[in-house]
């Protein structure tokens, strides 16, 4: 018997892969593999990426973890770098940054001791509010940093969709055409939009680079499919599958409670299974009774509250099992997308709090 794991299916990943490159119809790939890579092993996830044109992260040490691991494949820092002192390890690294903000701009042309011109990517606000520079400032950022002598190419212009999961959204809209007027202006010699959700409706994927994260993943971003998305949205594979094994059971008697706070009470006489894995391995505390766990080809419920290492799961009356079964959380039996909407949250939570004590096993 096993605690947790999750197994992570390498040709799910190569399939998603395929799906992307086929939807993007020749533009520039930049897999984002933040978080971990959205908690399927950062480098490992990495290595597998061939077909990408550049790698995404949130953090530099994320990027150093990739070029340690031998990766030199553009890197970009999708929320750029933190203190002015990081840019000559970025220079040295080629590790590009994304300048969201006056004061990195400002960073990169005061620069004295950078190694190698930078690589950079310039992000407008074109709806988002939260990074990116504001419309009325992008051409002059833009012309700046192209004339700059530390920096290598003129900027990569992006921005970011706020609402990409509903595409009928009407911010989408207002996004594009903010997005259209400024390169309409600026005249950049490359741009980018579409994350996940934007490539699978189709908006702003015309631009020279498409940014998905999720998808790759095998998870699709969309609430609700609607008929304008890509038919490629049904063909995405979870690439993980989160299990733990079935460690005990036992049977209880109407009226009796399971679990921390005494907080479920069984209305029947029935036989529970305790499944190896709880908050401590990033399986969420908040998952309400009736979360489906899949064991043995068939869906039982989660009862009790979820402890640090374990969790309960009523088998039913009639359950003859015994421990050594393996239950599956979420993945290629049991949608992550599902259980997400059980707790309230999104998939991309549940997949980056898979925490470090949970074995990635890549198959
Ligand atoms: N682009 C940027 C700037 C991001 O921050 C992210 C992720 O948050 C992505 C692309 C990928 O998004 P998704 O996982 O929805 O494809």
């Amino acid at each position: 018997m096993r605690a947790a794991w999750a197994a992570i299916d390498l040709e799910a990943l190569s399939n998603n892969v395929a799906l992307i490159k086929a939807e993007a119809a020749g533009r520039k790939v930049l897999a984002v593999l933040k978080a971990n890579a959205y908690g399927h092993g950062l480098t490992r996830i990495a290595q597998e990426l061939e077909q990408a044109d550049a790698l995404g992260v949130a953090r530099l040490e994320e990027a150093f973890e990739l070029r340690s691991a031998g990766i030199s494949r553009p890197i970009v820092l999708l929320e750029g770098f933190f203190a002015d002192d990081q840019l000559p390890m970025l220079a040295a690294s080629n590790i590009q940054p994304v300048i969201h903000h006056e004061w990195q701009g400002k960073a990169v042309l005061a620069a004295t001791d950078l190694p190698a011109p930078l690589h950079v990517w310039l992000k407008v606000d074109t709806g988002m509010h939260r990074l990116g520079l504001e419309p009325s400032k992008a051409q002059a950022w833009y012309q700046a940093l192209t004339d700059s002598a530390n920096v290598a190419a003129s900027p990569i212009l992006m921005s970011h969709f706020a609402c990409a999961d509903e595409p009928e959204h009407p911010q989408n809209t207002y996004q594009i055409e903010q997005f259209k007027q400024l390169v309409d202006e600026i005249k950049p010699t490359a741009t980018s939009m579409a994350n996940s959700g934007a490539l699978f409706a189709r908006l702003g994927q015309e631009h020279d680079w498409v940014r998905p994260g999720l998808a790759m993943y095998g998870i699709s971003p969309f609430l609700t499919h609607a008929p304008t998305l890509s038919p490629r949205i049904h063909k995405l594979k979870p690439v993980m599958t989160l299990c733990a094994d079935v460690i005990s059971t036992r049977d209880v008697k109407a009226g009796e409670s399971v679990g921390y706070g005494s907080a479920w009470t069984s209305q029947r006489d029935t036989r529970i299974g305790i499944v190896s894995i709880g908050y401590g391995d990033g399986y969420p505390r908040l998952a309400p009774e009736g979360t489906p766990v899949w064991i043995a080809g068939k869906r039982y419920p989660l009862v009790a509250r979820v402890a640090m290492d374990m969790v309960t799961v009523d088998l039913g009356p009639d359950s003859k099992m015994e421990p050594g079964e393996t239950a599956q959380l979420w993945g290629a039996d049991l949608p992550v997308e599902e259980i997400a909407a059980h707790v309230g949250t999104v998939p991309y939570e549940l997949l980056c709090n898979v925490a470090r004590r949970v074995n990635l096993c890549y198959e």
